[in-house]
């Protein structure tokens, strides 16, 4: 089938490269010169595990391709893909000029039907928006030509997202048109062939699946948070207290680890954009609004832990610094804890010496070069001369260090894990100050 896909950020492009995998005529379209530029000359935007052969190979069996021309874009597909960003404004209501921008191109180019598929996470009642702003360009033609609006969240997780596309637990759709449905269905049959993942539903309910099925994730982050905060108040250790728990299959083990907070594109957007809806139909979605406040505290838990061993004044302070990615596998830097651990310690006068496998050259985007900022080849060298190592990131590769090094290289052997990688005992024995998060060092 032909496929247009606006946008080429980590959904666009994972699902243009994944679509064209199976054989489908895939043009992917972004109003950013130099992304397009670079996917035209192979450089791929994003670290993404297992994504850049597979646009290599999309590109060489010409089934993939890239341009910024919308006039191309709209002409290609029947199937129009809307996968923009949709970031927090202001008040924290999702941003959806990206995705009017893109309805409105469609509506003022299309000459033949089109099934519109918005992949972007948008409030309920956005289907009907992308709607009237196609219909409004088309009028203004003079046109009246047919044309279907559907609802196609995106379930991905960065850094397994090529797997999770190729083999999602579900394809939602939302939509009461026929003739969609039939298109979306032969568009993702090669994604079928194990047992028929796809779930129709009207287009407000996928609209609404998006954010609940977020929301629940974060809930379940802040959940276990406030629990580690407790256990550390209580002297239990929460790593004992979430094994006991997930032996339950109601509660079952999966993302109930504790850390220092939840970061990313999507979580914290997606939270509060969910409040932001729920107060435009005069609900208070009190659950949502403690489970940002729970991890906002969060995410400042590291900084604590550091001010209570060191002081207040961390002036000629060093701090090495493994992970900088919101989470493993990704070079994402939005929203994470990292950055709002490097921020409060430079606030308070300390410099920090970090390493992460990928996200360094997005550390520098985003910070530029700064005396109190060194990035370094490898984590053991972020560790030379550091007063204290920090994690933020729980890499594979950060697992099962060398302690006797990391001893050998830092000032002193203090270690603040947000990640609870380690165990507390057996750092004990290796000397270490161990202060991870849940785990008796009580604040
Ligand atoms: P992104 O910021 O990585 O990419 C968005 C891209 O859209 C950018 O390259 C931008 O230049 C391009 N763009 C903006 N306006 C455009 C236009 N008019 N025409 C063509 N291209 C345009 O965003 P993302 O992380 O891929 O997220 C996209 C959407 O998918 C968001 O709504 C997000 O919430 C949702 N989502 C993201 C993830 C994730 O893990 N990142 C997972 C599921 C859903």
């Amino acid at each position: 089938m032909k496929v247009t896909v606006f946008g080429t950020g980590y959904v666009g492009l994972v699902t243009g490269t994944c679509l064209a995998d199976v054989g489908h005529d895939v043009l992917c379209v972004d109003i950013d010169q130099k992304k397009v530029d670079n996917l035209n000359n192979g450089i791929i935007p994003i670290y993404e595990p297992g994504l850049e052969s597979l646009v290599r190979d999309a590109v060489q069996n010409g089934l993939l391709h890239f341009t910024t021309d919308p006039k191309r874009a709209v002409d290609h597909g029947e199937l129009q893909f809307i996968a923009v960003g949709t970031p927090s404004g202001e008040d924290g209501s999702a941003d959806l000029q990206y995705v009017v921008a893109v309805a409105k191109t469609i509506g003022e180019l299309m000459d033949g039907y089109k099934v519109v598929v918005n992949k972007s996470t948008v409030p309920v009642g956005t289907a009907e928006k992308v709607q009237a702003a196609i219909t409004e360009q088309l009028s203004a033609r003079k046109s009246s030509l047919a044309f279907d609006v559907v609802s196609n969240p995106e379930f991905l997780k960065e850094g397994a997202a090529v797997n999770d596309f190729m083999k999602p637990d579900r394809i939602v759709v939302g939509t009461d048109s026929e003739q969609a449905e039939k298109r979306l269905r032969e568009l993702y049959a090669p994604f079928n062939r194990n047992h028929d993942r796809m779930v129709f539903m009207d287009v407000r309910s996928a609209e609404l699946t998006k954010y609940a099925a977020n929301a629940m994730l974060a809930t379940k982050i802040s959940f276990i948070n406030e629990m580690a905060n407790l256990a550390e108040r209580l002297g239990a250790d929460i790593e004992q207290v979430r094994n006991g728990i997930g032996a339950d299959p109601r509660i079952g083990y999966h993302f109930i680890y504790p850390g220092c907070g939840y970061g990313g594109s999507c979580f914290p957007k997606d939270v509060k954009a969910l409040i932001n809806i729920a107060k435009g139909v005069d609900y208070s979605a009190n659950l949502m609004e403690a489970v940002d406040r729970v991890n906002q505290a969060q995410k400042s838990r590291l900084v604590d832990y550091i001010h209570q061993h060191f002081g207040k004044d961390l002036n000629g302070k060093t701090f090495a610094l493994w992970g900088l990615a919101f989470k493993p596998n990704t070079d994402d830097m939005r929203e994470a804890p990292s950055r709002v651990l490097m921020e409060a310690l430079w606030a308070a006068g300390a410099k920090v010496q970090a390493f992460d496998p990928v996200a360094m050259e997005e550390t520098q985007h985003i910070y530029g070069l700064r005396d109190d900022l060194k990035l370094t080849g490898t984590k053991e060298a972020a560790l030379e001369k550091a007063d204290a190592l920090v994690i933020c990131t729980e890499w594979k590769n950060f697992r099962a260090p060398d302690f006797e090094l990391l001893k050998r290289t830092l000032n002193a052997p203090v270690i603040f894990d947000g990640r609870n990688l380690y165990d507390p005992a057996r750092l004990e024995e290796y000397g270490f100050e161990y202060y991870a998060v849940g785990r008796g060092k009580s604040v």
